[in-house]
């Protein structure tokens, strides 16, 4: 029982930004228009009334130009209100909110309404979350356009002048960049989903988030005492005396966590016998960027890029790729940067590229094999990658490739976009490291052909495990037997290994696998000379490299050759090192 008397309680969502905060709540009012008329339009006020909505969304732009110029350089830098800007002036949401005004005659908060409403649900029917969840990006570009046409007046987050923890029915990443950090030290939303741009702002901003709770707006008053944390997703409402020292506790570790990745994010990732390895970012979409810095990557390691096509009825431009990929490379410079060419279909399977359903997707038409298929599709990426790379240090590499004349053709089309990128006069690098990614049994086996002809090998492990196994990496029934300890995998990743450094070419993983901290010492001595994953599994990783020595690693690895199950090389590597794993986790109370 807290002091006031009132019960405490604990909400659970989802955690959108890490570490805690205690403090009083402020409840902001439901922003938002609910309630739309319908009425007609004259024939002869239509040209009015489509410039009325003209004029909102010039108004609704001009609001966010002041918010992004207003915003922490990191923020400007996540690009996350510039494609909010873009979808202003995107054809599906204001051509045809014009075209809906001007048919139906209806005014424009009605046909702003019914177009979002269509998009929305458009979206929400998608098989991704990651496209369900850009159903929230939508609705808060239309509650822009919508507010500056109903001129309904919000809360100006900016104005807060308390220490206090937001509590919001839902915040836009525009609402979120104008959080006065020396007064808000969290929030917390009922909307909102895992990968949501609001929750990135929030991790950029570095403070405490939970979202999609739900009930918050319902349960929390202002004034409530509250304790957010953003890594467990959890909020407690009226917490008790222990609750708050149990959390104030916690707090000091996070912060002690921090404190530690930041001391140790710059460190050289070298082992006690002084062998170097580096350990990078997997990003999917631009605005990780800050996340990957914060955590230490010394590069993006894999740039998923098909995260920038999935679900859009019409593919990106040549330009709208060259500008987010530029911004990556110019953030990462003088890092790498590894962009992996299109992946789609398959596990991300992408509406307007399937055109006909396939009985296997994961067997079927998806990456490397839907590119080379794609030309144009093909070529538009190539040109924006070798553009974006005069800017940086940037690397490519296919993914899927399962036979030989795959990376000759896609060499050739990279010659061809970097002969048009001369004739058009446009700045651009060819002279980039061009790999492959291993994540095929087939190409384990021919790793002696295609080693000639590319500069890298990265090995997906994810994919390496679902073939090599033929364990669908998506298949609940059957997830007890998706191991990467398993010895078919080390084997295959031996071989490839072996073969890269017979060709003299460095050999990568980015597959889950390679974020683990027990793992590590495995890859090492199996000869992997760089090692990308999640930014948050880097600060572990990078400590245990530099806590073993590579010759204990070649020992272990010896080991576990000689092993027949999944289960006798874990404990193999939990007997040598899960001591070490764990006080490493406790030291740095991840
Ligand atoms: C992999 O297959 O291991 C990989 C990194 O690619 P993705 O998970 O995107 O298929
Ligand atoms: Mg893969």
């Amino acid at each position: 029982m807290q002091k006031s008397g009132k019960q405490e309680s604990v909400l659970k969502g989802i955690n959108a930004s890490a570490g805690i905060c205690i403090g009083k709540a402020y409840v902001m009012d439901r922003s938002g228009v609910d309630v739309v008329a319908r009425y007609p339009i004259a024939e002869k006020s239509i040209k009015n009334e489509v410039k009325r909505f003209k004029s909102a969304v010039q108004n609704a732009k001009a609001a966010l130009r002041t918010i992004i110029e207003n915003s922490p350089r990191e923020v400007q830098r996540a690009t996350i209100l510039e494609t909010q800007m873009a979808l202003l002036n995107d054809k599906m949401f204001y051509g045809r909110t014009i075209e809906t005004i001007e048919k139906e005659r209806v005014n424009a908060e009605w046909a702003l309404k019914s177009v979002a409403d269509r998009i929305k649900t458009a979206f929400q029917e998608m098989p991704d979350v990651y496209m369900r969840e850009r159903v929230a990006d939508i609705g808060h570009v239309a509650d822009l356009v919508m507010r500056n046409l109903t001129g309904v007046e919000t809360q100006d987050i900016a104005q807060i002048d308390k220490r206090v923890i937001l509590v919001a029915h839902d915040l836009s990443p525009a609402d979120t960049s104008q959080i006065n950090l020396e007064r808000v030290k969290g929030f917390i939303t009922d909307l909102g989903g895992k990968t949501s741009h609001t929750g990135i702002i929030a991790q950029t901003l570095e403070i405490p988030a939970v979202v999609g709770l739900e009930i918050a707006t319902q349960t929390i008053q202002n004034d409530d005492v509250i304790i957010v944390d953003g890594t467990e997703g959890s909020v407690v409402v009226h917490p008790s005396e222990t609750t708050l020292l149990e959390y104030e506790e916690r707090q000091a570790n996070y912060e002690r966590y921090k404190a530690v990745i930041t001391r140790e994010s710059h460190l050289k990732t070298q082992t006690t016998d002084r062998r170097s390895f580096d350990v990078l970012a997997n990003i999917e979409f631009p605005e990780e960027v800050v996340s990957a810095i914060n955590y230490g990557a010394a590069g993006i390691g894999l740039y998923r890029t098909e995260f920038q096509y999935l679900g859009r009825t019409v593919f990106p431009s040549e330009n709208e790729l060259y500008e987010n990929y530029r911004d990556v490379v110019e953030v990462m410079a003088p890092r790498p940067v590894i962009f992996r060419t299109l992946d789609i279909n398959g596990d991300k399977a992408i509406h307007s590229a399937a055109s006909h359903d396939e009985q296997n997707p994961a067997l079927g038409l998806r990456a490397i094999r839907y590119c080379l298929k794609r030309p144009e599709v093909f070529r538009t990426q190539l040109r924006a990658i070798l553009r974006a790379a005069a800017f940086g240090n940037v690397r490519l590499m296919f993914p899927l490739i399962s036979a030989f004349f795959e990376i000759q053709l896609a060499k050739s089309f990279l010659d061809d976009a970097a002969a048009s990128l001369a004739k058009d006069g446009l700045p651009h690098q060819r002279d980039i490291p061009v790999g492959i990614m291993i994540e095929v049994p087939a190409a384990v086996i021919i790793a002696d052909l295609l080693a000639k002809e590319v500069d890298f090998f990265s090995i997906g492990t994810n994919d390496l495990i679902q073939y090599g196994l033929a364990i669908d990496r998506g298949n609940k029934q059957v997830a007890h037997m998706y191991q990467p300890l398993d010895p078919a995998v080390i084997r295959m990743i031996k071989h490839t290994a072996d073969v890269a450094r017979a060709n003299r070419i460095p050999v990568h993983m980015c597959g889950e696998m390679a974020g683990r901290p027990l793992h590590a010492p495995l890859l090492l001595g199996l000869g992997l000379n760089e090692l990308s994953m999640n930014p948050q599994a880097i600060p572990l990783v990078k400590r245990m490299i530099r806590s073993i020595s590579l010759a204990e690693s070649k020992k272990v690895v010896k080991t576990v050759l000689g092993l027949r199950t999944a289960r006798e090389v874990f404990e193999v590597l939990r007997d040598a090192f899960g001591e070490l794993v764990a006080s490493h986790r406790r030291d740095m109370r991840a």
